[in-house]
């Protein structure tokens, strides 16, 4: 895979910067871009389709993929939780002449940079304030306490790998955010 892999995009943030909203406005704007699925082992949340949202497996398909080195990279984001990019869906993407754009966490990330540093572009959404993400969070109400609290103390260690990427905006405004990731992008599809 390392040898053929072509451009693909990395758009990563803490839970609740605003990433996801940013990706599918992208998605929009660029019709060449397509939305990585991933594999993942929590719930299906009420309005998320398996296939469309991610492709919700078991822990043991998720740890047979692991050991059959399906994925880009995995994670296990939160506590029993897995998620992972799978090679296929990146090499699906490809074959129809399409970019890639994996919405995954800053751990993740970070191993992808490391694995595949050319031909990518990685972008890091940053929320204006731990304080703003947690609000955000809260409004958003698909979250217990238990992994609200998660999702927050987790949110400040991924803040600090900050300096690591070239490309960071700060999500104050959702327009404002779009429209310099559109910038970014549209750089990175004409070069
Ligand atoms: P959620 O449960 O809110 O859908 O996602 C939780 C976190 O996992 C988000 O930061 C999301 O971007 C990240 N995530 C989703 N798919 C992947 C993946 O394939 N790999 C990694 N490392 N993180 C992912």
């Amino acid at each position: 895979m390392k040898k053929e892999y072509q451009k693909m995009i990395v758009i990563t943030a803490p839970s609740g910067a605003g990433k996801t909203s940013i990706t599918r406005h992208l998605m929009k704007v660029f019709p060449q871009l397509a939305f990585s699925i991933s594999a993942a082992t929590r719930e299906p949340r009420s309005n998320e389709k398996n296939g469309t949202d991610y492709y919700f497996i078991s822990v043991e398909e998720f740890q047979k993929k692991i050991l059959n080195e399906e994925f880009v990279e995995w994670e296990m984001v939160y506590e029993g939780k897995y998620y992972g990019t799978l090679k296929s869906e990146l090499k699906r993407m490809w074959k129809q002449e399409l970019i890639p754009v994996l919405d995954i966490d800053v751990q993740g990330t970070i191993h992808v940079q490391k694995e595949y540093p050319v031909n990518s572009l990685f972008i890091f959404i940053k929320p204006p304030s731990i304080e703003e993400l947690q609000r955000r969070l809260e409004s958003r109400g698909s979250e217990n306490k238990e992994s609200l609290h998660a999702r927050i103390s987790k949110a400040a260690y991924e803040l600090s790998f900050v300096n690591q990427f070239r490309h960071v905006i700060e999500n104050k405004d959702f327009e404002t955010a779009c429209h310099e990731a559109e910038r970014i992008v549209k750089d990175f599809i004409n070069n």
